[in-house]
């Protein structure tokens, strides 16, 4: 119930994300035209659905107790001891970082921080009224084709340049909790796990106390998530694709989707499908699933939504997302036609439908007609990669 009305609430205040219920079918068709975007870009599902969450008006961060007992000191080792002959990600390339080698990844011992901000355009229940505060990483462990973050995913000889010690990083965190920000939302941690929870110990030290969100691909090691069990509070995964082949061809990587799944049952065996809220409607522990559908239904949505259903829970929470537009590589290498274009109102409705059918009890999805303008980042503007949703204006739709 208590989400419900707090989405309410937000949007009132002008909160940059939008919400409906799932089950709403009185989704706007695309206008024309310039105009001001008068409602904010995700949808939240009805407060009946909501029955199984759970409401915390306080609720510490999770890592904190481990900071006390000297566990968290314990995992930062065992995490680093993965750099030697790295074993961070799946690729598992067995280089070693802590001597200067360059992983696969095309990154070392030290983080690479690419922008730090509060960011208006995750999931409501992250952005709030303060914004998440996003610590966008340099590098990634996928290539993929259609990246919107490629001018900070796929430049590692830039990149290098923005290295930044730990002490450093755990510095931005405190800043970013000094601003106000809801959370610490780490984008594309996944090459930097031992690295983030080196910081995370120092910024718990040094009085950091906002939940941590691992906002990742879902390429992730098994053995670094349970490691990570507790150092993370909220889960934010990627499911890119229902095919390894698809995942092969517009990311990169082999076996993509087997170690996605892999991931994303050790994330549910940490959080289950219980999402934690405090007393502001922000959440404070759980796992959200993301499916960013894809044109020419490249990412499987049907077969992803059925398998969350059946092997983790119908009470995971989904976040569908509208804002594909082609960009990258997909914008001009004709080997990947498939993705040269923005998805239609027809697939976007398909997808919708799904939650539906499926039997999908709980998340957001955001607006067609506003998605794909709004989230076109810009690193080059390091402080602010992303327009203001509120400031941001529909000029033409593709
Ligand atoms: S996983 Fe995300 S950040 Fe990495 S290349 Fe793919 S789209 Fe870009």
């Amino acid at each position: 119930m208590f989400r419900g009305r707090a989405c309410y609430e937000l949007r009132h205040r002008g909160a940059p994300a939008g919400y409906t219920n799932f089950l709403d079918k009185t989704l706007r068709a695309p206008t024309r035209g310039t105009r001001r975007a008068s409602r904010p870009a995700f949808c939240a599902p009805a407060p009946l659905l909501y029955t199984h969450t759970h409401m915390a008006s306080e609720h510490r961060a999770s890592y904190l107790a481990l900071y006390e007992s000297g566990e968290l000191s314990r995992r930062v080792r065992a995490l680093e001891r993965l750099l030697v002959k790295c074993s961070v990600c799946p690729l598992d390339c067995g280089n070693d970082r802590t001597r200067g080698e360059l992983a696969r990844c095309y990154s070392g011992a030290l983080p690479i921080v690419s922008s730090y901000t509060a960011h208006f355009g995750e999931e409501p229940a992250l952005t709030g009224t303060r914004g998440a505060g996003n610590i966008f990483f340099g590098n990634c462990n996928l290539r993929c084709v259609y990246c919107q973050n490629y001018q900070i995913s796929q430049t590692h000889k830039e990149q290098i340049k923005n290295e930044v010690t730990h002490e450093r990083l755990a510095s931005m965190m405190l800043e970013l909790q000094a601003r106000g920000c809801h959370n610490i939302n780490f984008v594309s941690p996944t090459h930097f796990a031992p690295q983030v929870a080196r910081a995370i110990l120092i910024a718990a030290e040094r009085g950091l106390r906002l939940p941590v969100v691992y906002n990742t691909n879902a390429y992730d090691s098994v053995e670094v998530l349970k490691l990570l069990d507790r150092v993370v509070d909220i889960y934010l995964p990627d499911l890119k694709y229902a095919d390894s082949g698809e995942g092969y061809a517009y990311s990169k990587v082999p076996n993509y989707t087997e170690h996605a799944r892999a991931a994303l049952k050790e994330m549910f065996r940490q959080t289950g499908d219980e999402l934690v809220f405090d007393g502001q409607g922000l959440l404070r522990r759980g796992l959200v699933v993301r499916l960013l559908v894809l044109p020419n239904d490249v990412a499987g949505v049907r077969e992803s939504l059925e398998w969350i259903r059946d092997e983790l829970s119908p009470r995971v929470a989904v976040s569908l997302m509208a804002q594909y537009y082609a960009t990258n590589k997909a914008a001009t290498d004709d080997r990947y036609v498939l993705l040269s274009r923005r998805i239609s109102e027809t697939e976007w409705l398909r997808a919708v439908s799904l939650l539906e059918e499926m039997g999908i009890e709980e998340g957001w999805m955001q607006e067609y007609d506003t998605a794909s303008h709004y989230y076109r980042p810009d690193f080059r503007d390091r402080e602010t990669p992303f327009k203001d949703v509120r400031d941001f204006q529909v000029t033409s739709e593709q």
